[in-house]
């Protein structure tokens, strides 16, 4: 039987600063602490990728309504914005980093947004893990993994493990394809580099083993409101995307 975990995908919690040229990445405040206060309103409970992992492999058990909340690209508004909201519930979410990019303000080369962003320095990724959240690997440089050799796809995702590994004093066990460029040989790598699971962009809120290391997310972009968003909580949301051929 398929595992129903919603797996949500944020990028920033916060307004977009000026000249952005995507937005959507761009979850106001207001909304987000909103989007949490339904999700506890509902019952429902986080979990990291770990252990999502162990229950989908059969080494833990199921539980209902269990959910894994997600940041992309380790910006520092998860810190300062989003923490403090998902903590007022019990929640933690699970932060992807890239390590070349720790404590600089990015844009990546491929990326819609062109304004530079500050991402978390070392010590934020520290304190939020000290504050029961998690760090999972977005390679080293945010790279489109297609574009490399094997060789340098593996280098991307083990230097970048190591060096989060490194500064945070601790292990971690979740990785997360730039791009959600997924690919067999990716995903190969990360379950070498010791990745229990693995996030992609592909839509959907159930999980089958097989799956662990192309996991699927629902997108949170400013723009969704709350009765979608609910929609792409239930069983229904296979329906809506199997309806638009995606
Ligand atoms: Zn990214």
């Amino acid at each position: 039987m398929k595992l129903h975990a919603p797996i949500l995908m944020y990028h920033h919690v916060g307004d977009p600063p000026p000249g952005s040229t995507n937005p959507a990445l761009y979850v106001p405040e207001k909304k987000f602490a909103g989007q949490m206060e339904m999700m506890a309103a509902g019952g429902w409970s986080t979990m990291g990728l770990g252990e999502l992992a162990g229950i989908l492999s059969g080494r833990a058990h199921r539980s209902r309504r269990r959910f894994v909340v997600t940041f992309d690209d380790g910006f520092a508004d998860g810190l300062s914005a989003a923490a403090p909201i998902l903590e007022r519930h019990g929640f933690a979410a699970t932060f992807f980093v890239c390590s070349g990019a720790a404590g600089r303000k990015i844009a990546w080369e491929r990326s819609k947004e062109t304004v530079p962003c500050p991402t978390l320095a070392w010590k934020q990724m520290r304190e939020l893990a000290a504050r029961g959240h998690s760090i999972g690997g977005h390679t080293r440089s945010h790279v489109r993994l297609g574009d490399l050799s094997p060789d340098r796809v593996r280098e991307e995702i083990v230097s970048d493990k190591r060096a989060i590994e490194e500064n945070l004093g601790a292990g971690i066990d979740s990785f997360c394809y730039p791009y959600g460029d997924y690919s067999p040989e990716a995903a190969a790598a990360a379950r070498e580099a010791g990745y229990l699971a693995a996030v992609s962009n592909r839509r959907g809120n159930r999980h089958e083993p097989q799956d662990l290391y192309c996991l699927r997310r629902i997108t949170v972009f400013r723009s969704l409101g709350a009765a979608r968003l609910n929609l792409r909580l239930g069983l229904l949301y296979h329906v809506e995307h199997a309806l638009r051929g995606d």
